[in-house]
């Protein structure tokens, strides 16, 4: 049994609310602490919940919720750059599908969710420092407040301040060489059944896209490009420019070309850079300890990043609520989940090389594809461990 009495979470995007609501469940209290004045109301693109974060959801009780506000997806389609479907795969069997979300739709349903569990999520509290003591820890935040607990979670972001404050030598985000963009298109009906997911190598850009039961499609895809730039950076600049520059990119290829020209400038999502943190080499120091994004961000391409993130919540809950001493709780929490968070990144990564392939290495890859996949590619071995992966809740975790 947990001696903890109250825990201090840093952010409240998506790692955080998930992690209090993991803790909650374990009998431990918590608060949320959020830079933002509000949750990210309209900010952001999709994001796939696959059938692994779905089941750590699951465990904590809000995957009923989180599911009524997703688009299934059952089935993958990989095409060429005009449109033709090269093949296709049906998820795991025995897998529920996984989940497309609006991040901004999953941000506000968790923090609802974390308010109607009777954790407060304090707005407008961007940590800055802390100082630690044997009895406790004490966050301080940039408008002069401050907050005491027995542990601090750091579900910070990719960005986070926590990490630094463990260790200011820390990894930082690498870029990936390419922006994040998304676009809403009106019954464009390019898939013609909304329960597959499309992924195109195109001649010079990757290209995903999916049809809504309501008749939309919306697309995503990345742009190579030479500096990494934020999200705010990225909308700072002209939506038209970003899809004059997007439109030369899909020039030669279909649905890509057809989707962007009926593109306007409001319905465009400009992420920003697709970043990635391969290694963090210290997850925990004292009473703090890192979760989600702040500790592994594998990149977008792996569409493992939510799960990941709920995966890691749900396993922190049960190393704190099954190991007394802090210590040994944080080093179960990393060897629980180490391997896999960096198996999953180098995965990502070599996607990112194939999105950014010349022609010919693209060509040769969409020829071998098909053949790959009749013989030893099966969705089990592609899809597997990373989908598969269960959380048992009830077992009890040793030091
Ligand atoms: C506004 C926004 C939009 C996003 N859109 C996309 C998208 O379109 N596609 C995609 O793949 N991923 C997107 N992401 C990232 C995605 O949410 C994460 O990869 C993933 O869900 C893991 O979530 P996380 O909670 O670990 O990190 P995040 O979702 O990044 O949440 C971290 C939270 O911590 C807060 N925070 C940061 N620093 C501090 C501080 N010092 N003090 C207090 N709070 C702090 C942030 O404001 C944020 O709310 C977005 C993230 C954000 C913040």
């Amino acid at each position: 049994m947990s001696k903890i009495k109250k825990v201090l979470i840093i952010g409240s995007g998506i790692a955080g609310p998930i992690t209090a609501l993991a803790l909650r469940k374990a009998g431990i209290a918590s608060t949320i602490y959020e830079a933002y004045p509000t949750s990210a109301d309209g900010i952001g693109g999709a994001l796939t919940l696959a059938p692994n974060g779905l089941d750590a959801l699951r465990l904590i009780g809000v995957h009923k919720e989180v599911a009524a506000i997703g688009q299934p997806i059952s089935r993958m389609v990989i095409d060429n750059s005009q449109g033709k479907q090269l093949c296709e795969f049906n998820g795991l069997d025995g897998s529920e599908p996984s989940q497309v979300v609006w991040r901004s739709d999953l941000n506000g349903a968790l923090a609802d969710l974390a308010t109607k569990n009777a954790i407060d999520i304090v707005y407008g509290r961007r940590l800055v420092s802390v100082s630690e003591t044997p009895a406790g820890i004490t966050a301080y935040f940039a408008d002069g407040s401050s907050a005491s607990g027995d542990v601090l979670i750091g579900a910070d972001g990719i960005r986070s301040t926590v990490r630094a404050l463990i260790d200011p030598d820390a990894a930082t985000p690498e870029y990936t060489g390419l922006l994040g963009f998304g676009g809403r298109v009106p019954a464009a009906g390019v898939a013609g059944r909304s329960d597959s997911m499309h992924f195109a190598f195109g001649k010079e850009a990757f290209l995903g896209h999916w049809d809504t039961p309501e008749g939309e499609t919306i697309w995503f895809g990345n742009l190579p490009h030479e500096t990494a730039l934020t999200a705010a950076q990225a909308r700072a600049i002209p939506s038209a420019h970003w899809l004059v520059q997007l439109r030369a990119a899909y020039a030669d290829d279909q649905p890509g070309c057809a989707l962007l020209a009926r593109t306007v400038p409001e319905q465009l999502i400009i992420v920003g850079a697709a970043e990635m943190l391969s290694k963090v080499e210290h997850w925990s120091k004292g009473r703090m300890v890192l979760v989600g994004d702040a500790v592994h961000a594998p990149s977008s391409s792996s569409g493992q990043g939510v799960s990941l993130a709920a995966e890691s919540a749900v396993e922190l809950a049960r190393c704190l609520r099954d190991i007394p001493d802090l210590g040994s709780a944080f080093a179960a929490y990393e060897r629980l989940r180490r391997h896999r968070v960096e198996t999953v990144a180098a995965s990502a990564a070599k996607t990112n090389r194939n999105k950014k392939q010349r022609p010919v290495a693209k060509a040769l890859m969409q020829l071998l594809l098909p053949l790959a996949l009749k013989t030893f590619l099966t969705p089990d071995k592609m899809f597997g461990a990373f989908h598969g992966h269960r959380i048992d809740w009830d077992a009890s975790v040793k030091a």
